[in-house]
Parts: structure tokens; sequence; C-alpha cells
């Protein structure tokens, strides 16, 4: 067991699978716990506060930003705030937890710099920006602009792959799956 070690960060671009894998990850690992992040944007579906997100307002979350509550935050879509609170992390940690962290490509980045060898920074790719675009649209919860804004975005957000410790192109999901805890196992050793 390596104590030390209490940091997983996933990043991809969205629609890459990312979300499918870290849950995965959560049913399978007892030691790994989600942050769970706060952010401006409204909720989509069946998304509940303190949940997927904590939803703040957009005045809201600038105060807090002010007062200092946040370990990372990011405006990661026009006039839209995420960032990752600095009493959840703590709370994870209290309890001798792995924060499991799936944050944008950026905020990624900035973790693993925060946390260093703390930390295991995972990236997820899609097999091409086309596969991308597809399961976007079947996903079916973006209108075709937002998919659009996303598509492109995905292209810049590829070019920070190297930055991260690993990198899981994740083409047949099973497999991605396997290396996935493969990498967590060994990383972690709890
Ligand atoms: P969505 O709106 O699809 O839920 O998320 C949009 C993007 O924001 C995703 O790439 C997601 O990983 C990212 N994100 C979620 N939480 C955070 C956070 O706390 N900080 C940052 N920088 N990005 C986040």
């Amino acid at each position: 067991m390596n104590k030390d070690r209490n940091v997983l960060i996933f990043s991809a671009p969205s629609g890459a699978g990312k979300s499918t894998i870290v849950q995965h990850l959560l049913t399978r690992y007892d030691y790994l716990e989600f942050s769970i992040s706060a952010t401006s944007r409204e909720p989509r579906g069946e998304e509940q506060n303190g949940r997927e997100y904590f939803f703040l307002s957009k005045e809201e979350f600038e105060s807090r930003i002010a007062a200092g509550e946040f370990v990372e935050h990011e405006e990661v879509y026009k006039g839209f705030y995420y960032g990752t609170l600095k009493s959840e992390v703590e709370r994870i940690w209290a309890k001798g937890h792995v924060t499991l962290f799936d944050i944008d490509v950026v905020g990624g980045l900035n973790l693993k710099k925060l946390y260093g060898d703390k930390a295991l920074a995972i990236f997820i790719s899609p097999p091409s920006i086309e596969t991308l675009r597809e399961r976007l649209v079947n996903r079916g919860t973006d209108s075709p602009e937002a998919i659009e804004k996303r598509v492109a975005k995905a292209a810049l957000e590829m070019t920070y792959a190297d930055g991260f410790d690993m990198i899981i192109t994740n083409d047949k999901l099973e497999s991605s799956l396997h290396e996935a805890e493969r990498a967590v196992e060994t990383y972690f050793k709890r």
C-alpha cells in the first residue's frame, strides 16, 4: 500500500468515453472516491446537485473563487466555470481514500503539476476526431452547434496528451477498462 499516492486524474476530450471508464473504476475499487466539482452550468438530464456536480450560480462561483475556496478552477466553456473545491478534496483524503478527478485537460495538467508524484494522471483519447463526433451525436445530449464546439475543442485538447503519465486510446472499451485497472492497481497498490 502506498498512502503517499492519493490522487487519480482523468482527462479527455468530451465524448472520448472517460465517464464510462471512471464509473467502472469507482465500482471496482472501494478506495477510489469521485471528487464532485462545482460548475456554473445548468444541470443536464438526470443530473442532481451534490451528485454529478455542485451547481452554483455564476455569482456564487465568483465569490467562492475570491474567497480562495478552489484548488483549481477554469472557464472550460465560455461563460461557464468549473472547479474543484478544497473542501471536497479534504473530505475524501480524511477518509484515507484516493481522490479521483474527472476534469478537463488543462485542469488535469494543473493538478498533476500541483500534486506531482502523489498523482497518476491518465489521458483518455478517442481513436479519432471523427469517432468522437459520432459518439457525441449518438449521446444525444448536445445541440449540433454544441457538438461542433466540443469537436473543435477536442482537436486542441489532443495536443496536450503528452503531458499526462499515461494515454489510453479508447477504441475497444473492454481493453481500455483492463488497461485502466492495471494502471490503478500498479500505481496505488492498495
Ligand atoms: P460537462 O459540462 O460535459 O459535464 O463537462 C465539461 C468539461 O468540464 C469536462 O471536460 C469535465 O471533465 C470538465 N470539468 C469537470 N469538472 C471540472 C473541474 O473541477 N475543473 C475543471 N478544470 N474542469 C472540470
